[in-house]
């Protein structure tokens, strides 16, 4: 899998020292993404996934999409609680149990370092790396996961998700089925 300049240079943080914002940098002789780039690729994801839990309860957009099994099948599909699941069990799927504890208690319980620190035992230092490792980590597997990508975010919520890049090799994960395709998937059932 290639990631142009093109495709990281409005990703990448202006003031990153590995980078200097270019999204790319040298490593054993070729040039690879920088962890800024699948961080702020990690950041919109997150922020799109608040914004569809707090919009959820209130409404759910019902929209129409041709099926991934292609000819002239439409299948309907609920955005926002396919988003929130894929958002969830792609998470889950990547991280490892140490990293999902901080993930479920910073991310998606709201606790801040302090409560996470005492919660899981952990000292303020191992906190912040672990955060952002785990943004990295989960900021590539959106971008790079087969054959439906998170991200682009506009792509999943408004046009084909079928991510064109192959994948494989040391450049990402597997190209391994890792989330069901949208005619398949149940809609989250939602809890009263
Ligand atoms: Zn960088």
């Amino acid at each position: 899998m290639e990631w142009t300049r093109s495709e990281t240079i409005g990703l990448a943080s202006v003031k990153c020292v590995h980078c200097r914002g270019l999204g790319l940098r040298e490593a054993r002789g070729r040039l690879v993404p920088c962890a800024c780039v699948f961080r702020s690729i990690f950041r919109a994801c997150y922020a799109r996934f608040r914004k569809c839990v707090e919009q959820e309860k209130r409404y759910s957009r019902v929209s129409l999409e041709y099926s991934p099994r292609g000819g002239r099948r439409i299948t309907w599909g609920m955005k926002n609680e396919e988003y929130i699941a894929d958002f969830y069990l792609v998470s889950r799927r990547h991280l490892t149990p140490e990293e999902w504890e901080v993930f479920r208690y910073h991310f998606l319980l709201g606790a801040d370092s302090r409560l996470c620190t005492r919660k899981l035992k952990i000292d303020r230092g191992q906190f912040f790396h672990m955060v952002y490792r785990i943004e990295a980590k989960l900021g590539r597997v959106f971008r790079e996961l087969q054959p439906y990508s998170l991200y682009p975010l506009d792509e999943y919520f408004y046009g084909r998700t079928e991510n064109p890049w192959k994948g494989g090799g040391d450049e990402g994960p597997a190209a391994k089925p890792m989330r069901a395709a949208p005619a398949q998937r149940i809609p989250v059932k939602k809890v009263a």
